[in-house]
Order: structure tokens, then sequence, then C-alpha cells
């Protein structure tokens, strides 16, 4: 990719997290920026958890006109948001924020990401076992309960976390959490199985969040893998050795870029264009 052009107008978007340095954002946005022939940079921003609401401040005084958020940030923020999104607001998190008349906005565009790949069927009364209970599975959650899931199993080893992760959506009623001990006889129902956890991740590519005997209990479900680095994870690679359908998790990023990136320009984003920029970075996945 050739560097963008930065002149007197060049408007700025960005990513804050701490760290940041692995962000795939900047690659995928500013590609995407280029396509578009914005005169728009996007770059990353390391800012320490203290010094949030300095950095919100001064993107408000220099003009920034949106951001993404991620880790440590994603529900501090909301203390700094003039509006908030009811997805955002349901999961209680939010990943994208921009600069509006009345102060900044925030959305969640996770959920929109992580549906994509979701909508070319009817989940209706469907059952989902989501292994995690992090901030991933919150948008997980909330994105099959819009499906109409009929049981949403979450799988996480804190029983702490899990009661309050199920106490926080009082009126989702299909929604259960149960420790990994009791995980394999919910296999045979499943109809979707999502890893939220970052078993499987780089560095980490070699573990996987289940074992063998676990996926041989697997009927019917759609395997779902949050993680992108490697594309091909290990638990894909399990799956797919038993015939089973898989969902790498490059397209859910994609997603929630090209959700946030045409929210803040108003225009439709590029997302060959997006996941070009990304799989070239990654050296093709
Ligand atoms: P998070 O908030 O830290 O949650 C991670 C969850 O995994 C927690 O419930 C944690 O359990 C659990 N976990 C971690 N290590 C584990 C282990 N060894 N055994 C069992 N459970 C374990 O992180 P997140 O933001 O949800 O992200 C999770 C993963 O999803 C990351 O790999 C991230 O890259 C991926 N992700 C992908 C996309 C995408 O666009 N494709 C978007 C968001 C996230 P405890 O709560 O007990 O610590």
């Amino acid at each position: 990719m050739t560097r963008p052009l930065i002149t007197g107008n060049t408007a700025l978007l960005g990513v804050i997290g701490y760290p940041v340095q692995h962000s795939l954002s900047p690659t995928m946005h500013n590609a995407a920026l280029q396509e578009l022939g914005l005169d728009w940079v996007y770059l990353p921003f390391p800012v320490p958890p203290a010094q949030l609401a300095a950095a919100v401040a001064g993107f408000a005084a220099m003009g920034v006109r949106g951001f993404n958020v991620t880790i440590p940030h994603k529900q501090a923020i909301l203390a700094y948001l003039s509006e908030v999104s009811p997805l955002a607001r349901t999961v209680g998190a939010v990943n994208t924020v921009k600069w509006t008349e009345t102060g900044w906005s925030g959305t969640n565009t996770d959920i929109v990401g992580f549906l994509a790949p979701l909508r070319d069927r009817d989940w209706a009364g469907a059952v989902a076992v989501v292994l995690g209970s992090g901030g991933a599975a919150r948008a997980v959650v909330a994105g099959c309960a819009d499906l109409g899931f009929g049981e949403i199993w979450v799988v996480g080893r804190d029983p702490d976390k899990l009661t309050q992760f199920v106490a926080s959506w009082p009126s989702l009623k299909g929604l259960r959490a149960v420790p990994w001990s009791e995980l394999r006889p919910l296999l045979a129902q499943a109809d979707l199985l999502v890893n939220t956890t970052p078993l499987g991740m780089h560095p980490q590519a070699k573990t996987s969040p289940v074992t063998g005997q676990d996926l041989d209990q697997v009927q019917k479900a759609l395997v779902y893998d949050l993680v992108y680095a490697p594309r091909l994870t290990q638990l894909l690679q399990q799956a797919r050795a038993r015939g089973l359908r898989t969902q790498d998790g490059l397209s859910m990023l994609v997603q929630q870029g090209a959700a946030a990136l045409s929210w803040w320009t108003g225009q439709p984003a590029p997302a060959a264009t997006m996941e070009r920029a990304v799989l070239e970075f990654l050296g093709g996945g």
C-alpha cells in the first residue's frame, strides 16, 4: 500500500487501546480511505487508562472525526459519550465513537460484524454454545438474541462472572451459563458453536478451547471461531477433520470495521479492499 498524502485538510480517525500496536485497524481503514479517495487518515493511539479523559477531550479539541475503542477502554469510554446506541447499551461496551453536534456518540459494530456470515439462514429457536464470557461473548450473545436463538449457553471458568453475565440480561430467557465441565453434553444439540476465548490466537496458535472428544459430540453445529490470526485455527482444523462447517473470524473483523467506516464517512465501505489489506498484512492468512 502506498502511504496516504497528508494535506492541510486531512481529517483524522484512529483507534485507542493499551496496548494498541497489534491492531489491524490502521492497515484496514487506511486501505479503505485510499480506495474511497478521501483525504482522511487513521492512526493508532496507545492511551493508558489514566489518560483516557485527556485523550478524548484532546480528540474533541483537535477535530478528530471518530475513533475505534479497544481493550481496556471499551466500557470506560461510556462515561465520555453524550449518546450511546441501544445495541452498545445492551452489550455494555462501545467499539466505535463518532463526533456529532452534541458531542461523542458511541455504538458497537462487533454485533453487525459477528452476524454478517450468519444472515443466510433462519436461526429461530436454534441452540448456540458460546465458549468464553468476556467482551466478545457479550456481542455474540446480543447477536444470537437478535437472530432469535431459542437457547444460548455461555461456557466460562469463573462462576461469579458467569452469574453476573446472566444477571445482566434479565430479558433474555433462553440464556444459561455453565462451567467447562458441563460443555460436552451440550454439544450434541448445538446448531452453532462459537469460540470467543483467545485460545488458538497467535501466540497460542497450537491451542484449542475444546478436545477432539468434545467435538466428536457435535452433530450439526456450524463451528465459528472469532480468532482471525491464524485464520485456520486449531479448533477449525479439528472441526473440518470431522466434516463440520466452519467460519473464521476474518469476516467479523472486516465487517465491524466496514460498519464503523461507513458510519464515520456516510459512504458504503469497500469491504473487499479492507479484507485484502488485512490478508496481505497477515501474509495471506
Ligand atoms: P476478553 O474480554 O478478555 O474475554 C476472553 C474470554 O476468554 C474470557 O471469558 C476469559 O475467561 C476466556 N479465556 C481466556 N483464556 C482462557 C483459557 N485459557 N481457558 C478458558 N477461557 C479462557 O477478550 P475479548 O475481547 O472477548 O476477545 C476474545 C477473543 O475474541 C480474542 O482472541 C479476540 O481477538 C477475538 N475477537 C475477534 C473479533 C473479530 O472481529 N473477529 C472481535 C472481538 C474479539 P475469564 O473471564 O475467566 O478470564
